[in-house]
């Protein structure tokens, strides 16, 4: 794990470092300020923090980090020459999660650092299950809003343009009620797979709803989202699902593009999120009423000239 030691006194972090470098990722810093502003840059599993240091004691970091909207937990250890009852209290009530009074016993650290691991894995654990949809392993809805919205903000201050593609599966329903629904949550799993291995690296897709996903696609122009979307259509509909009987499932898919791109073109601005996700849904709507198995692109909501080339490619 990765952990922050934070002393004045050089002689405690070498101590520090000795008794946790051979379990741990250790780095350190000779005060709060510097822990602090080490903290807005990387993120640490464990900050060992001292009490007494100059500008921001460890006591004020601790509150700095518990004010802190962090997306992992952060466990904190207190080791400080202060050791009585009432120094104890308002350590651990700052937010400190253990308190160790200096001298420190390295074997004591250590066995603490267990129940830190023990807390930190628990979170990991809580965070995965409430991030993930359980079916088919993608973010879940909740989480993939959460990546849209960073990457909306994102995209505000870079300038860079930021796509989406929501897409539906065609009849699913059919599906369910002609092979069950083990089959179709096999087949929902197949087209969730096929989805991951199609994205780019730094492309995100999570599941929106029962058979609809979502691909979050970070710098990329409305085009190129188009071209990957047609991609992702043609790689549905030529992988299938093999059933019992030896048989073979095909499912296809109907998909909708929106890109920030669209609003900066127009007035210079970009949409707010609510509004992105109505966009790329109005294209998808559009995609099933026009006839299925087809991408279609918001703002080209007359005429699919561009679902006709689409259209021309598949096998
Ligand atoms: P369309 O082409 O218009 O999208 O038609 P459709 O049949 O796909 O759409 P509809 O919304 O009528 O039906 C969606 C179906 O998806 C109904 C629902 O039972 C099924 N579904 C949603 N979530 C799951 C799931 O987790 N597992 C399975 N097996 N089916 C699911
Ligand atoms: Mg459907
Ligand atoms: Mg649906």
């Amino acid at each position: 794990m990765r952990v922050l030691i934070v002393d004045d006194d050089p002689i405690h972090r070498r101590l520090l470092q000795a008794s946790l470098k051979t379990a741990h990722d250790v780095y350190e810093a000779d005060d709060g300020q510097a822990a602090w502003e080490l903290l807005q840059r990387e993120s640490f599993h464990f900050v060992i923090t001292d009490w007494m240091m100059p500008q921001m004691d460890g006591v004020d970091l601790i509150r700095n980090i518990r004010a802190s909207n962090w997306i992992s937990y952060t466990y904190i250890i207190l080791v400080t020459a202060k050791g009585n009852r009432h120094d104890m209290i308002e350590g651990l009530e700052s937010g400190a999660d253990d308190y160790m009074i200096k001298p420190f016993d390295q074997a004591e650290l250590r066995a603490r650092m267990t129940i830190g691991e023990r807390i930190l894995n628990l979170e990991m654990r809580l965070r995965e299950l409430a991030t993930h949809d359980y079916l088919t392993a993608l973010l879940n809805r909740r989480a993939i809003y959460d990546e849209v919205n960073k990457e909306l903000q994102r995209a505000r201050r870079t300038g860079y343009p930021l796509s989406l593609i929501m897409l539906d599966i065609d009849h699913f329903k059919k599906v369910n009620d002609t092979h069950g629904h083990l089959v179709g949550d096999e087949a929902l799993c197949l087209v969730a797979n096929t989805l991951k291995e199609g994205a780019r690296s730094y492309d995100t897709v999570g599941r929106w709803g029962g058979e609809e996903f979502l691909i979050l696609l970070p710098e990329t122009s409305l085009l190129e989202a188009s071209q990957v979307a047609e991609r992702v259509r043609i790689s549905v509909s030529t992988t299938s699902l093999v059933l019992p009987d030896q048989s073979p499932l095909h499912v296809q898919i109907s998909l909708g593009v929106t890109s920030t791109s669209i609003g900066q073109l127009t007035n210079g601005e970009l949409p707010a999120l609510n509004m992105l996700l109505q966009q790329a849904d109005d294209a998808l709507l559009l995609a099933k009423r026009t006839g299925r198995n087809r991408v279609c692109v918001f703002g080209r909501m007359s005429v699919p000239d561009s679902v006709d080339r689409f259209q021309t490619d598949e096998r």
